[in-house]
């Protein structure tokens, strides 16, 4: 089968490789027919490489299954499904307690195991939903960001009538706003640099949007939201965003950390201080597991995409067939050319 296959920094091949068969009888065997590029994957191909060289990459996907081991029940060949790609150890103290987001030697495919930017890929049954008939497959590929999202909010005392900032209008800011309205949210405020992310936040429901180059972030909420944030949502790991951040909240409000930084960030003693003076609670956030595994941000996440309370489609920009991924990651790493969420598919 064809898959991309990652060797070093900036050295991503397309390529022939085996295809994955069924060994255990806990086996699924998926044809891929969506693929997203996560910004973990642009990362790594710009500047952390890959794992071990020549990796198949990538790990948002949907697809149909292609063949099940002997025990597995709850799946058949030509199943629409999406695949949670995260995989604990199910021994360590933590998953024993259900915390599999914790677990000690969690790893994601496209790591250690081949991974979804291929023809075929395979993960164990508990790994694999099915998605309902009215989500398309290019919305089932997002089904994995939206559960890491949604870890996020469950960590937070969010309650109907709040109000939300979020920080960062990329895909993950994107859903961020869609959870801020389905945990009930009553006004949503999407921060960004660039407009153009800006106008799709406001699309998908965003009540007021700000570029932060062109207004002064502290004066404008404090003129306008003074005392009235109560969850600040940083969704962009950039390196000053998780200073700026700090100053969002109300006294006593709550900051959720969502992005994650690929350098060292820099925080003022002033923006560091706002967590004492102001007694914020601040999440950290990884991954989107809870128990049962894979957890209640999966079935919650295609239950919305069911009820169309979370839409994808003005967040992907490009659908792109896998053979197009070494120029399209050239392309979106180096800013030669102007991307949202990119999707490999595959049409028949
Ligand atoms: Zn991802
Ligand atoms: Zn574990």
């Amino acid at each position: 089968m064809k898959s991309l296959n990652l060797y070093d920094v900036e050295d991503l091949r397309y390529e022939d490789s085996e295809q994955p068969t069924i060994v255990n009888d806990n086996d699924v065997l998926i044809k891929v027919k969506a693929t997203g590029i996560c910004g973990s994957d642009t990362s790594r191909y710009k500047k952390l490489g890959p794992y071990i060289a020549g990796m198949t990459f990538g790990h948002e996907f949907s697809g149909v299954v292609e063949a099940v081991g002997e025990a597995v029940t709850h799946l058949n060949p030509g199943d629409k499904v999406t695949g949670c790609p995260a995989m604990p150890c199910y021994e360590c103290d933590y998953c024993l307690k259900g915390e599999y987001s914790c677990c000690k030697s969690l790893y994601v495919i496209g790591s250690y195991e081949p991974g979804s930017f291929a023809e075929f890929v395979k993960l164990p049954s508990q790994n694999v939903l099915k998605v309902p008939d009215n989500v398309d497959y290019a919305t089932a590929a997002m089904v994995e960001p939206s559960a890491v999202v949604a870890h996020g909010f469950y960590k937070t005392a969010i309650q109907p009538g709040m109000t939300v900032a979020i920080m960062g209008c990329g895909s993950i800011g994107l859903l961020a706003i869609q959870w801020a309205r389905i945990f009930g949210a009553a006004h949503i405020i999407a921060i960004d640099i660039d407009d153009h992310k800006l106008d799709i936040a406001k699309k998908i429901g965003a009540h007021q949007v700000i570029n932060s180059l062109e207004t002064d972030l502290e004066t404008f909420i404090e003129t306008h939201y003074s005392n009235q944030i109560d969850v600040a949502i940083e969704s962009s790991g950039a390196k000053v965003t998780i200073g700026q951040i700090l100053t969002l909240p109300k006294k006593g409000g709550e900051v959720l950390l969502l992005g994650i930084p690929y350098a060292d960030i820099e925080i003022t003693r002033q923006h560091f201080e706002k967590i004492l003076r102001n007694e914020l609670s601040v999440h950290g956030s990884w991954n989107g597991l809870s128990s049962p595994f894979p957890g209640k941000e999966w079935h919650a996440t295609l239950h919305y995409m069911q009820t169309k309370d979370i839409n994808v489609t003005p967040i992907i920009s490009h659908y792109l067939p896998l053979s197009e991924g070494p120029v399209t990651f050239d392309k979106l790493v180096n800013r030669k050319e102007k991307y949202d969420k990119v999707m490999f598919v595959v049409n028949d």
